[in-house]
């Protein structure tokens, strides 16, 4: 087959190059027209404040529901989407659900909390990103302070100067700045004071081990105090037992997302969770 790539250039594909590279141009022509045809679907996964059991937030995480291989997760394209550039087409289509969603929650009576939205790193370095939530702030009419952006730290520590400016202007606009996977880049401690982030998430791979891995303990006590002595908050990602939920509280953690309260739900499920019809 050939694949028209522009002017009159022609790149092939022969059949000597492997059935892999061959799947992710498949994968890649399929994002591209799935955005078009709205085969993309969010999932909300509930953020809770660990002592009283409130709801503080929703996740937004995205799910493909592929027309011939079904419900899909996002690692499964997200990093292809991320290397071809597609992912800003999909990106903004997520953040325009998101928010529309979250709107319409709080028009039908409900609180969904902060509704925190994963922006990916070729997302957060386009320059239409300010521009981008602007315009959908406007089109849905939700409460800027009711938007948090999930970045992580390899992402916010790539460009410092440009991260500032970036993060200057979410700031204006009151948008919630959260460092998503906190603890597995090299963050430096003297910019993580300057940027203006509200949240420390302490990534899950930290979580999972935290009763009988003493060292993924003392990192995330460390995040916890880090977090306390900076005035940033700190959420706990993956939590799965009441064990580890036990574990962080007595750390002084006083947020959380896991399966143990909740695994991301579609929006139906999402709602009935918000009408009170799931109990955690
Ligand atoms: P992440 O941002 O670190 O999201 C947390 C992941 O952990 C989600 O996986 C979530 O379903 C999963 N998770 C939550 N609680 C638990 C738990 O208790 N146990 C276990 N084992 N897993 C838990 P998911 O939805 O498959 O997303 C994977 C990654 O894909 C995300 O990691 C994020 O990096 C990316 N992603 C997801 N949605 C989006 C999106 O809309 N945009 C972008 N750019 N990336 C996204
Ligand atoms: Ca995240
Ligand atoms: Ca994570
Ligand atoms: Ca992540």
């Amino acid at each position: 087959g050939s694949k028209k790539s522009g002017g009159n250039s022609f790149q092939f594909y022969t059949p000597d190059m492997n059935a892999h590279t061959h799947d992710l141009l498949m994968l890649e022509r399929d994002i591209a027209r799935a955005v078009k045809e709205n085969q993309f679907a969010i999932y909300y996964q509930p953020q809770l404040d660990l002592q009283s059991g409130k709801l503080i937030g929703v996740e937004a995480l995205v799910r493909w529901q592929h027309p011939e291989k079904g419900l899909l997760n996002p690692l499964d394209f997200i990093p292809l989407a991320e290397e071809t550039g597609l992912i800003v087409a999909l990106g903004k289509w997520i953040l325009q659900a998101s928010c529309h969603q979250a709107k319409q929650w709080c028009d039908a009576g409900y609180d969904p909390g902060r509704i925190c939205v994963n922006i990916s790193g070729r997302q957060f370095r386009h320059g239409t990103l300010v521009s981008l939530i602007d315009e959908t702030l406007t089109d849905s009419g939700l409460n800027p302070e009711m938007l948090e952006l999930e970045i992580t730290e390899s992402v916010i520590m790539e460009d410092v100067e440009e991260t500032f400016q970036t993060f200057a202007a979410l700031q204006d606009r009151k948008i919630g700045l959260a460092v998503d996977d906190f603890g597995t880049g090299y963050s430096s401690l003297n910019y993580l004071r300057r940027f203006p982030i509200s949240k420390f998430k302490i990534d899950r791979s930290f979580i999972q081990d935290i009763t009988h891995d003493s060292n993924d303990a003392a990192i995330a006590n460390t995040v916890i105090a880090l977090a306390k002595s900076l005035n940033v908050a700190v959420i706990a990602e993956g939590i799965e037992t009441e064990a580890q939920l036990e574990m962080l509280l007595g750390m002084g953690c006083r947020q959380g997302q896991g399966f143990f309260f909740s695994e991301p739900l579609n929006a139906q499920d999402m709602e009935k969770f918000l009408a009170g019809d799931f109990s955690c």
